[in-house]
């Protein structure tokens, strides 16, 4: 079957193209065009209290196709700075580039900037009231693309995060993990080159947690997404990331940034070995340093 065109995602997934040689070997994003760029981008808040420093000013360069982790404790500054990135809030001070293009221009935010981003938070917050596949192609229908395109499009997404079979379900008949997996299929729904998640399995229990780590890495590889993830279990940060950036608190800043040398695709049974845990005991020893 020929699907309406929707970009070459769909290709892809109508295809059922395994996922590319070249993404499974470490260094593919190290040579890849800088997607997102950040200089100098610093946070206020301004409270009754007076000015919370959220962020110090952050230089940061990430990818195309690369998956990088922001890593820290609660409080600094993970969720500002994917925000900023997200075009959700603005920065107090510097500039802040997708794709080439600045995405604020003073407090205005350059919707052509916006288009390339797709985000993912803790809690799906699906509609209720909208089936599994309406709540998937919402922000297509936003988009007034029609409705034959856009349920066909719903449709391949629903499979790539493997819950294909649910389309026609209400939210409240899936689980957690389920919902998380539609909200990542709505995130794409409009194929953005960029997908950022703030925390998305943080209310999952450890199993399902574990699945949703690897299917997440499969999706990677199969759609080259460039995606930048938020979450504060080391374990999590190492098994996803190509590259860890670890923030420390008070203001919020980049202090440490790691490479992760794993080869594609990555099985649980990495946790195991000496090398993943030398990593992860190098980044719990950095974050009591600075705690
Ligand atoms: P994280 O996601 O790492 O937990 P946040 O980015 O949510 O950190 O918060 C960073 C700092 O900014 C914290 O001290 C937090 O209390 C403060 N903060 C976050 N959002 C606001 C806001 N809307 N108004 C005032 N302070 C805020
Ligand atoms: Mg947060």
């Amino acid at each position: 079957m020929v699907m309406a065109s929707a970009g070459p995602l769909q290709d892809e997934i109508a295809s059922g193209a395994a996922p590319s040689q070249s993404l499974s070997a470490k260094g593919f994003s190290a040579e890849g065009l800088p997607v997102i760029r950040l200089d100098r981008v610093e946070k206020w808040y301004v409270t009754r209290d007076g000015p919370v420093h959220a962020l110090a000013a952050t230089d940061l360069v990430i990818a195309q196709h690369e998956f990088v982790v922001l890593l820290g404790p609660s409080g600094c500054g993970k969720t500002t700075l994917l925000r900023m990135i997200g075009g959700l809030i603005a920065p107090s001070q510097g500039r802040l580039q997708v794709m080439q293009r600045d995405l604020w221009k003073g407090q205005t935010r350059q919707s052509n900037a916006v288009s390339d981003l797709g985000m993912v938070f803790q809690d799906a917050n699906l509609f209720p009231w909208l089936t599994i596949e309406e709540n998937v192609a919402l922000p297509l229908e936003l988009k007034r693309t029609p409705k034959k395109q856009r349920l066909s499009r719903a449709r391949a997404l629903t499979d790539l995060v493997g819950i294909s079979g649910f389309e026609t379900r209400w939210p409240y008949e899936l689980s957690g993990g389920m919902q998380q997996r539609a909200a990542i299929a709505r995130a794409l729904s409009h194929d953005p080159g960029i997908l950022l998640m703030d925390e998305p399995f943080g209310a999952l229990d450890a199993m399902t947690r574990d699945t949703m780590n690897i299917e997440l890495q499969y999706i990677w590889m199969k759609t080259r997404k460039t995606i930048v993830l938020v979450t504060h279990s080391i374990t999590e940060a190492v098994f996803l990331a190509d590259r860890i950036v670890l923030l420390s608190p008070r203001p919020g800043r980049i202090d440490t940034v790691v490479d992760v040398p794993f080869e594609r695709p990555r099985s649980l049974d990495v946790q195991m070995t000496e090398r993943f845990q030398t990593i992860a005991r190098d980044l719990r020893h950095r974050l009591a340093e600075n705690a």
